[in-house]
């Protein structure tokens, strides 16, 4: 089964088969800065123009590093708002991988990223790239990202990346603006040749709204077109905040039976642009800081990260008695950026537990 929930297909996708999410996490995501020349109608960083004056000088980013270099994470990714808005990035990344860091740098599709600066990152050893896809033409994507042109820049930076040999990620998130284009992202996607579709299921933090959400009973339709694609597809599909799709691959009897997954808080941290310590860019939770705190310690030993950990501390009325909660256990971001519990129930998914069927339709009360 190809598609697999969460940042969990990066196990496969990497080559890493077995990883001790309870000892240390195998993701880290860095908000290198909120500054950012676009406006996007969903971002959860609600990223400004300038950046924030509270965020990570070089040296404190220099420290990052450090504890990064300790941690060892499989892999640490570099976001924004626009890492490229930062003036030391690519001093940043040459230290990285003089640590031996696995960088990935996920920019915003804005002029500062022409091909000088996709040069410079290659040079950096950077791992791969990561380019954001929300619509299948030009203005479904540039109504979505607030400004007009990105759609066309999107497509010339995917040849860019392919001539520097780059692995493209391509990342879309799933709302009601492209929910009825997914059939033809599919078909654009496969053209541009990514090494990894990653699927985003909107969760309202941030700029992005509830009203965005798509239903669950269409995110169940979401998560068997999913699974179709990934039957023949060349390159990988991820997806995040959508942990329910695997429920599905596990009850068709044709998926392993999963160990706990990678999601926020577990095998995954981040690292908010004021240097929080956070268990998801969804779920704004800082749980340390790391101008004064370990970033290994905060995982390992505070009781929002454990308590993320422990599919027993789930206490919604489906989430907490669902028979799926060790496999899935629901987006945690979700669950807080609607009831206010991150430990309540994902309101994207559709399942009763102990009633054999899924909800007919509509939203799930909880
Ligand atoms: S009720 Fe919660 S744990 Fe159960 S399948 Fe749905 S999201 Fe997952």
């Amino acid at each position: 089964m190809s598609v697999r929930e969460g940042r969990a297909t990066q196990r496969s996708n990497f080559g890493f088969t077995d990883w001790d999410v309870e000892d240390r996490p195998q993701v880290v995501v860095w908000e290198a800065t909120r500054a950012c020349s676009l406006a996007c109608r969903h971002c959860r960083a609600s990223a400004q123009r300038r950046p924030r004056p509270d965020e990570l000088r070089t040296e404190e980013a220099h420290g990052l590093l450090r504890q990064m270099a300790a941690l060892r994470p499989q892999i640490f990714v570099v976001t924004g708002g626009d890492p490229l808005e930062r003036p030391d990035l690519f001093e940043l990344m040459a230290m990285a991988r003089d640590m031996g860091l696995r960088v990935f740098v996920a920019p915003s599709v804005t002029p500062l990223l022409d091909a000088p600066a996709l040069e410079r990152l290659a040079e950096t050893g950077c791992a791969g790239i990561q380019l954001s896809l929300d619509g299948a033409d030009a203005v479904t994507h540039d109504r979505f990202r607030g400004q007009s042109g990105v759609f066309a820049r999107t497509l010339e930076a995917c040849a860019t990346i392919h001539r520097l040999g780059l692995p493209l990620t391509l990342a879309t998130t799933v709302a009601r603006h492209d929910l009825h284009q997914l059939d033809a992202l599919h078909k654009l996607v496969r053209s541009l040749h990514p090494v990894r579709w990653s699927v985003f299921f909107l969760v309202p933090t941030g700029r992005a709204r509830a009203e965005e959400m798509i239903p669950p009973a269409a995110a169940e339709e979401v998560f068997a077109r999913l699974q179709a694609f990934s039957e023949n597809a060349p390159f990988a599909i991820k997806t995040t905040e959508a942990p329910a799709i695997r429920r599905l691959l596990t009850s068709g009897g044709t998926a392993p039976r999963a160990r706990a997954t990678i999601a926020d808080g577990r095998g995954f941290v981040f690292v908010a642009a004021n240097g929080d310590i956070c268990p998801s860019g969804f779920l704004p939770l800082p749980a340390g800081n790391v101008r004064r705190d370990d970033v290994l310690e905060v995982y390992r030993r505070h009781p929002i990260f454990r308590d993320l950990r422990d599919p027993g501390a789930l206490r919604g009325p489906r989430c907490g008695r669902c028979e799926y909660r060790t496999v899935c256990g629901g987006s945690r971001s979700r669950a807080y950026a609607v009831t206010g519990d991150p430990l309540g129930d994902d309101p994207l998914c559709a399942y009763l537990p102990g009633v054999p069927r899924v909800l007919a339709g509509g939203d799930a009360a909880c």
